[in-house]
C-alpha cells in the first residue's frame, strides 16, 4: 500500500482473530441503530478475495458488509485513492451538486436506488429553496436528479436559474418524456446542453426486469430529440447481475457510432432504494471486468487503472483540487473511422504509469515519459486522443468552466462506477467524497444517499 494521509490506517495488521488484513480502522454506522446514533467502530479488511466493512456496535454486536469482491485491484485503487484523493479537496469544494428536484417518478423500476415514488405526500423543493442550495456551494456541475425530474412542470426554470448561477446543469432522466413535442426544444433554450439518459441496452426481455416496462423505443426516441436540441447525451447502464459483456459491447458500439453520444457510464448494481434487499451485487470491479471483455481485450482493467494513475498524476502536478472517488474511473475511446481506439493501444500507457506512479510527475522524469511516449507521437490519432484527454482533465478540475462530456467530437468518455451504498461507507470515505447531495434541506456528502442521518453520524 502506498502512503496514507488523514486517517489512522494500520496496514498489515490483523484482527484478534488472525483471518483478516485490515487495510485501515474508522467508523461507521450500525445498520440496526436508529439515524442518531453515535458512530461505531470500523475496520476495512481482507478476507480472502473479497473486501468488507467490519463494524462493532456496543447493542447490536458485530456487522460485515462486502466492499469489494476482488481484492488486489481494490487495494491497488486504495494506495492510489489515499496517495492523491485524501490531499486537497476542500469540503465545501466538492466536484458536484446533486439536487433532489422531486420523489415522483412516472416509471417504478424495481432497482431504483432512490426508491421513487415512495413518499407520495413529499413536496417538491421549491425554486427558491433549490437556488439557494446551489449558492451554498462552489460546484461546476449541479445534477438536476429525482424521481423524475421531467414530472416537474418548472424545470425549465430550475434549468434557467442553475445556468444563471454560472453552473452547468446536468439532466438525469429516464427519458420517457423526453421525447414529447417540443420538450428537449424548451430545455435546451433555458440552457441545458447535457442529459444523462436511463440505458439498459437493447435486451427487452433485461429492460423489463429492471424497469417493468420496455423501454428501448423510447430511449431512441429521446436520443432523437437531444440530437435535434443539441443536447449532449450520456448513457446510464446499470450493469446488472445479467447484464452480459455482450450486451456491453452493443451499447459501446451504438453509442461509438452516434456522435450525440458523449459518453457511457456503465454502472455497478449496489444495495440502496428498492434493490436495498438484493443480495447480488455487482462492484466496479465486476464492472470493469466485464467492459475488458466487452472490448475483446482492447481496454483492460490494468489499462483503466494506468490511465487512471496518469490522470491523478497530471492533476497533482497541476495543483488542481480534484474530484477523486474510489468508485469511479475515467476512460476515452477515440472514434475512428472503422470503430474506435484505446489509450493502451495508442500509448505506453502502463510503462508511462509506472513512471509517474514511482515518483509522481515529477519534472525530473519527464525526459524518461517522452522517449516511452515519442513511437507513440507518429500516430496522429494520439493528438486526437490528446484533446479528449485534456477535455477531460478539465471536467475532472473541479470549479472548471469547462465540465462538460465531449459533444460531437472524436471522443467517448467511458466511466466504470461503482454505486454509493449508505450503508457500507465509513468516516474515511464519507469525508472524501468528491460529490455533495441536497436533500432534506441540507447538503451532506453525496456518499450518504439514502442515509443522510446515519451517514452524518457516522462522520462527526
Ligand atoms: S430508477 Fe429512475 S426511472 Fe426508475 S423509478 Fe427510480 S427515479 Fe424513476
Amino acid at each position: 500500500m502506498g502512503t496514507r494521509r488523514g486517517q489512522d490506517a494500520t496496514s498489515g495488521d490483523r484482527d484478534g482473530r488472525g483471518n483478516a488484513r485490515i487495510l485501515y480502522r474508522t467508523t461507521s454506522a450500525c445498520p440496526r441503530c436508529g439515524a442518531s446514533s453515535p458512530a461505531v467502530p470500523a475496520s476495512l479488511e481482507v478476507r480472502g478475495d473479497a473486501v468488507f466493512l467490519q463494524r462493532s456496535c456496543p447493542r447490536h454486536g458485530e456487522d460485515r458488509v462486502p466492499v469489494s469482491d476482488d481484492a488486489p485491484l481494490f487495494e491497488a485503487r486504495l494506495a492510489r485513492y489515499f496517495r492523491h484523493g485524501m490531499q486537497g479537496r476542500a469540503p465545501d469544494l466538492p466536484g458536484s451538486l446533486t439536487l433532489h428536484l422531486t420523489d415522483r417518478c412516472d416509471l417504478a423500476c424495481p432497482i431504483c436506488f432512490t426508491a421513487a415514488g415512495g413518499r407520495p405526500d413529499a413536496p417538491d423543493p421549491d425554486l427558491d429553496t433549490l437556488e439557494a442550495a446551489v449558492r451554498s456551494t462552489r460546484t461546476a456541475r449541479v445534477a438536476l436528479f429525482g424521481g423524475e425530474p421531467l414530472v416537474r412542470e418548472d424545470l425549465d426554470e430550475v434549468v434557467r436559474r442553475v445556468r444563471a448561477l454560472g453552473r452547468e446543469p446536468v439532466l438525469y432522466t429516464n427519458g420517457v418524456r423526453l421525447s414529447r413535442p417540443g420538450r428537449a426544444a424548451r430545455l435546451a433554450a433555458a440552457g441545458l446542453r447535457e442529459a444523462h439518459l436511463q440505458f439498459d441496452g437493447f435486451d427487452r426481455e433485461l429492460g423489463r426486469r429492471l424497469r417493468g416496462a420496455d423501454l428501448v423505443d423510447g430511449r431512441a426516441a429521446a436520443i432523437e430529440a437531444c440530437r435535434a436540441a443539441g443536447i449532449t447525451v450520456v448513457l446510464e447502464v446499470t450493469c446488472a447481475p445479467r447484464t452480459t459483456p455482450g450486451e456491453m459491447r452493443r451499447i459501446l458500439d451504438f453509442a461509438i457510432a452516434d456522435r450525440a453520444i458523449g459518453g457511457v457510464v456503465f454502472r455497478g448494481l449496489g444495495r440502496a432504494g428498492r434493490a436495498a434487499a438484493r443480495k447480488d451485487r455487482v462492484f466496479v470491479e465486476e464492472v470493469a471486468r466485464r467492459f475488458e471483455e466487452a472490448t475483446g481485450g482492447r481496454a483492460t482493467r490494468a489499462g483503466v487503472e494506468a490511465f487512471d494513475a496518469l490522470v491523478l498524476a497530471v492533476q497533482d502536478r497541476m495543483g488542481w483540487p480534484r474530484a477523486t472517488c474510489l468508485k469511479n474511473r475515467v476512460y476515452p475511446l477515440l472514434r475512428t473511422r472503422d470503430g474506435y481506439a484505446t489509450p493502451e493501444e495508442l500509448l505506453p500507457l502502463a510503462a508511462l504509469a509506472r513512471e509517474v506512479e514511482s515518483d509522481g510527475l515529477a519534472f525530473s522524469r519527464l525526459p524518461a515519459m517522452a522517449r516511452l511516449g515519442l513511437p507513440a507521437l507518429a500516430d496522429r490519432r494520439l493528438l486526437a486522443l490528446a484533446a479528449g484527454i485534456v477535455r477531460m482533465l478539465a471536467a475532472r478540475h473541479v470549479g472548471s468552466r469547462n465540465t462538460r462530456y465531449p459533444s460531437g467530437g472524436g471522443v467517448l468518455l467511458v466511466q466504470i462506477a461503482g454505486m454509493c451504498e449508505g450503508d457500507s461507507q465509513d468516516a474515511v470515505t464519507a469525508r472524501t467524497c468528491p460529490s455533495a447531495l441536497f436533500v432534506g434541506g441540507r447538503v451532506v456528502p453525496y456518499v450518504s444517499e439514502g442515509y443522510p442521518e446515519r451517514t452524518r453520524g457516522c462522520i462527526t
